[in-house]
């Protein structure tokens, strides 16, 4: 495994950073040594990006030229899936054939498909006389040299939701995985050459929070797009303030999945504990707060405990394992932190709330579901970011309403109804960026996610992504 930081089309010796190790979480052990950047290799990669983004070798290319090395960049994630799957699986815990394998890198390389498609189709929209004797004409460009910052629970996606649009743009970007997850995105360098994109244009590199900033401050750096936590987000915009970036915020989740007294019950049950256990529930829009019609609650709760007891778990590499341990030592602690302190407030823990007896090794935490909560209790409005869900219940529909919108952010909402007036009316009363109507979850590259409220702005995935990544330019030209 690379140990190094790959700028300008090269793997370089990091002049002033230090070193990092990089776990298995699913066994604790160590699997690698990275580098961690520092503030000369951060000024290094975006005076490579700025260079390659000045001499127009990336960013003039046609549409189609650029289009081109996009899909050949999907056609080696393809080519190499089962081995960034695998690795990804070892440093993340993710179950290899299920989540890694049949989720993240089909999703990833259709992700890239989707932008390089999306490249094509970035002209601008207006042009015509608006004033006597001139015509004006709208140029839609690059932004300039992007910094990009990853999370750790998806690490290889997220690269591809950030370096698709942002290569679709014309922008040229230096990328920083996760501290505790680098590896895919390691792999990810050399593929980007291979593909045909000019040197510079992609720099990857791996650090800690001190490599994010020294990103977020460097003056030659346009723009700052970060997937990771709210706090996370408040930071590089009070940072990103100094020098005006324009900044595009995935921040975190907290979402509601409503059962109303007309639902299918069965399928309530088995979407919330598919969302709230899917990638160890370390997901922005994992269903995290059960909204029950109190006819229903008795039912409700019983089948969603029971289809959460029925989660196998696993290390990533066993037959049929559908969650994997939680991605570190202290994200373990932070989830166990959040159950233990709703236990001596009163709340109930229905099942799980522990590490599982047969899982001594690596950082697994059983499937929770809590109820006996209120409104206002931090394990209902703060992000657990693990394998919890807890249930409430609500008397009309304006109530669930306001339980469901009473908390900072506001990524995803789902609500389970028969009634299709119910269902219009939701869609419009839920301040979420996602509303799921009977389900919890899907997610296609041509539709737009994205938060309101604390959860961030801008968009992920769709055109729209891609034109976060460009600037307009009004032209007005003296007839
Ligand atoms: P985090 O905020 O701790 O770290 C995210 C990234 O930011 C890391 O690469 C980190 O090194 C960097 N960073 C931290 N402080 C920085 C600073 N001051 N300046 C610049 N960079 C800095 O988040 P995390 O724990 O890695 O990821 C989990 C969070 O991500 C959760 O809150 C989750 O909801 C969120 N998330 C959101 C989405 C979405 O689409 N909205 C998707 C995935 C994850």
């Amino acid at each position: 495994m690379n140990d190094k930081l790959w700028i300008n089309g090269a793997w370089v010796t990091p002049a002033d950073g230090g070193r990092a190790a990089v776990e298995n979480p699913s066994t604790g052990e160590k699997l690698a040594e990275v580098s961690s950047a520092g503030k000369a290799d951060v000024d290094r990669a975006v005076r490579a990006a700025k260079a390659a983004f000045e001499d127009g070798r990336w960013s003039r290319k046609t549409p189609a030229e650029r289009s081109k090395v996009i899909w050949k960049l999907a056609d080696l994630l393809e080519a190499n899936a089962s081995e960034l799957a695998r690795i990804e699986s070892e440093n993340t815990g993710k179950p290899y054939e299920y989540l890694s394998l049949g989720g993240d890198l089909p999703f990833s390389i259709d992700n890239l498909r989707f932008f390089a498609g999306a490249a094509r189709d970035t002209h601008g929209s207006h042009s015509g006389e608006y004033a006597a004797g001139y015509s004006s004409a709208y140029r839609r460009e690059p932004v300039g040299v992007v910094a990009q910052v990853a999370p750790w629970n998806y690490p290889l996606m997220m690269a591809a939701w950030k370096l698709g649009p942002a290569l679709a743009a014309g922008c040229t970007i230096v990328f920083k995985s996760a501290p505790g997850t680098p590896l895919t995105a390691l792999m990810l360098a050399e593929l980007t050459k291979e593909a045909g994109l000019p040197d510079g244009v992609v720099n990857i590199i791996t650090g800690g929070n001190a490599a994010g900033q020294a990103m977020v401050e460097h003056p030659d750096v346009r723009m700052v797009s970060l997937t990771g936590s709210t706090a996370t987000g408040k930071a590089i915009m009070r940072t990103a303030a100094d020098t005006l970036k324009r900044v595009h915020l995935e921040l975190g989740g907290k979402a509601p999945l409503i059962v109303f007294e007309d639902a299918d019950l069965a399928l309530a049950a088995a979407k919330a504990s598919a969302a709230a256990t899917v990638n160890t529930g370390q997901d922005c829009t994992a269903a995290t707060r059960v909204l029950v019609h109190r006819s229903r609650l008795a039912s409700a709760t019983e089948a969603i405990v029971e289809a959460m007891r029925a989660v196998k778990l696993g290390t990533p590499f066993e037959q049929g394992v559908r969650m994997g341990p939680l991605a570190s030592g202290a994200q373990r602690e932070r989830v166990s932190g959040f159950v233990e302190r709703a236990r001596a407030q009163g709340a109930r823990v229905l099942t799980g709330g522990r590490v599982p007896k047969e899982f001594q090794r690596g950082y697994f935490y059983e499937p929770t579901v809590i109820d006996g909560v209120g409104q206002d209790w931090e394990i209902v409005q703060g992000e657990v970011f693990g394998p919890v869900l807890t249930i409430q219940a609500f008397d009309d529909e304006a109530e669930a309403v306001r339980m469901a919108n009473d908390v900072v952010y506001g990524l995803a909402a789902s609500a389970f109804t028969r009634d299709l007036s119910r269902a219009t009316r939701l869609s419009a009363a839920l301040e979420f960026g996602t509303v799921w109507i009977n389900d919890h979850q899907p997610i296609t590259s041509e539709t737009p996610h994205g938060g309101f409220k604390q959860s961030g702005f801008g968009k992920d995935l769709s055109a729209e992504s891609v034109g976060d990544y460009l600037i307009t330019k009004h032209v007005m030209i003296a007839l």
